[in-house]
């Protein structure tokens, strides 16, 4: 993204613990067997999936405000190929997750600066809860999603 903050995951490791990882046969909310138990790091770093080292977060992309971060927002967002068109895609992480206060905030920060809608939800990826954004993209995903 032009003009995005270099941003670095730190001490998070949001996706190591929350999205399904096929090739390791890491079920989804379930923390890698891979992750070291003292820290943040993985133990197999040189030789982790594809997945894994392609995986960028729509934080570390550069949406939404630096304080956004997953571990500290309590949620976590991905860009996606919908239905029709790309969207965002969050769940929760941790804490109140996307019904957080911290958790709204940053979901409605990172519609904004990626002009998108947002499908919200907080069990499995089709189970919307609510989806958020720019008026005019919401009410199109509705459309397609019926809700
Ligand atoms: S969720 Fe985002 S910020 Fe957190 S470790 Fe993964 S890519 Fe990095
Ligand atoms: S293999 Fe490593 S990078 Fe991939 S989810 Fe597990 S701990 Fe994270």
């Amino acid at each position: 993204m032009e003009g995005a903050p270099m941003r670095s995951c730190g001490e998070c490791s949001a996706c190591c613990r929350l999205p399904e990882i096929a090739e390791i046969g890491k079920p989804a909310s379930t923390p890698c067997k891979h992750l070291c138990p003292i820290g943040h790091g993985c133990k197999i770093y040189e030789g982790r999936p594809s997945t894994c080292s392609n995986y960028e977060c729509a934080w570390l992309l550069g949406h939404g405000a630096n304080a956004d971060r997953p571990d500290r927002s309590g949620v976590l967002i991905e860009l996606r190929q919908m239905r029709r068109g790309d969207g965002l895609f969050a769940k929760s992480y941790s804490g109140e997750g996307v019904n957080g206060d911290h958790g709204r905030a940053a979901i409605d920060r990172a519609t904004k600066s990626a002009s998108m809608a947002c499908i919200v939800s907080d069990k499995n990826d089709m189970e919307i809860i609510r989806i958020d954004g720019p008026r005019q993209v919401v009410r199109r995903f509705r459309k397609v999603y019926g809700v």
